[in-house]
């Protein structure tokens, strides 16, 4: 994460567990989830921090600092691209800039090669400068994270594609995530979703909380619901805070600028910042390795999740119908959902319909780019929320109360 001095105003949804009477988890999750090991992501952590010496091409050597103009930058991404090859995952080398910045993209071979893709990523360069930096929570969690996650996944088969990312440069300004995602759209290349890892190891509080970034960029907002679903339904023990804008200060921004369904997933920014942040003590003796875990769990679950909703591979999940820039979060919801534009409305008028009897649940207007909808005692279904102003009809999404 980059630290900006700007703070950007934020709305914090806190959202209690929900029920899951209406929707079934999706097969083989659970398995998956429970295939994570503390034991190996330990590992993982002790050899991108240089305390445990790691093989890279036949040679043992150590990684003291992943700073991008140390060794231990170029060891680390060499490590990284031995491990994913010996997971069995396609890599990639993606260079940018005339440095030697470069990105790894690392693809899980399909049988049936869906076009769909949805993408974890993590940066692996760190912070301060010198040759002691060992970068622990930031952001050796989230490429432990990769890297388990890839070695849990390796002999699955799925309906749409992974990529995992792993960034370079992402301190000097997120800059080979910025080359990836401009890339992308460069070329025209469709990516369903991405969701990004950038500190996972603090919770001083211990309060089991975890930040959500959240913009309502294309479908993110339905992404985020996943976040605080899967949470839930799989019990993984972690309370959710959605911010809502989110900051844009690590590798999810240029994906949100380009255009694409982005959300970030970390330790609680806002409220337990690690005071080891960018300094040389941001070692592994300060990382809450169960809360970790857990973290690697719901990075994991709502993974697989959105990438079974896009592919309407589990036809019991639901999938909201979307048009314009109209968002809702969360999305089913059983209490209340927050509504969301892209941009400033005024005069707008809304209404929530039953989908099945036809009758107006709830109606209002508003000037606000956002209202809440306080489904609590209406009976659960589909409904229909219409928006419009005097010109047109602005938006209209499907929403499940449960
Ligand atoms: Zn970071």
């Amino acid at each position: 994460m980059i630290l900006k001095r700007t703070r950007t105003l934020f709305l914090t949804c806190l959202l209690a567990a929900w029920g899951s009477s209406l929707v079934g988890q999706t097969p083989g999750v659970a398995d998956l989830l429970n295939a994570i090991r503390l034991d190996t992501l330990h590992s993982l952590l002790r050899q991108l921090t240089g305390e445990e010496a790691v093989m890279v091409n036949d040679n043992i050597a150590t990684i003291h600092s992943r700073y991008f103009t140390e060794p231990g930058n170029e060891l680390a991404f060499q490590f990284i691209k031995e491990k994913m090859e010996g997971y069995g995952w396609d890599v990639e080398v993606f260079p940018f800039g005339t440095g030697n910045g470069k990105n790894l993209i690392c693809r899980l071979p399909s049988s049936t090669g869906q076009a769909k893709e949805v993408m974890l990523g993590a940066h692996y360069d760190n912070m301060p400068p010198g040759a002691d930096a060992p970068g622990a929570d930031d952001n050796a969690t989230g490429c432990s994270a990769l890297l388990e996650v890839a070695r849990v996944l390796a002999n699955e088969d799925f309906p749409f594609s992974m990529t995992l990312a792993f960034w370079d440069e992402e301190e000097l300004g997120l800059i080979g995530s910025t080359q990836y995602a401009n890339y992308l759209l460069a070329n025209d290349l469709a990516l369903a979703a991405y969701l990004n890892l950038d500190m996972l190891g603090w919770d001083g509080n211990g309060d089991n909380q975890v930040e959500v970034q959240l913009r309502p960029e294309a479908m993110s907002a339905q992404l985020a619901s996943k976040a605080v679903w899967a949470d839930s339904i799989f019990d993984i023990g972690l309370e959710v805070v959605v911010k809502l804008p989110g900051v844009a200060n690590s590798d999810h921004g240029p994906f949100w600028a380009n255009g694409f369904t982005a959300i970030s997933l970390s330790e609680s920014y806002f409220t337990d910042f690690n005071p080891h942040y960018h300094s040389i003590t941001d070692e592994l003796v300060h990382i809450n390795l169960p809360y970790f875990e857990k973290l690697t769990k719901l990075a994991l679950a709502i993974f697989l999740e959105f990438g079974y909703e896009i592919t309407g591979a589990t036809p019991t999940v639901f999938m909201p119908e979307f048009q314009g820039k109209l968002q809702v979060f969360p999305n089913p919801a059983s209490g209340i959902s927050v509504v969301f534009f892209e941009g400033e409305m005024k005069g707008l008028n809304w209404r929530l319909v039953s989908g099945v009897s036809g009758q107006i649940a709830l109606e209002g207007s508003t000037d606000l780019p956002t209202f809440n909808l306080d489904l609590t005692g209406l009976p659960a279904g589909v409904y229909h929320l219409i928006c419009w102003n005097e010109n047109a009809v602005m938006g209209h999404q499907k929403i499940l109360k449960h």
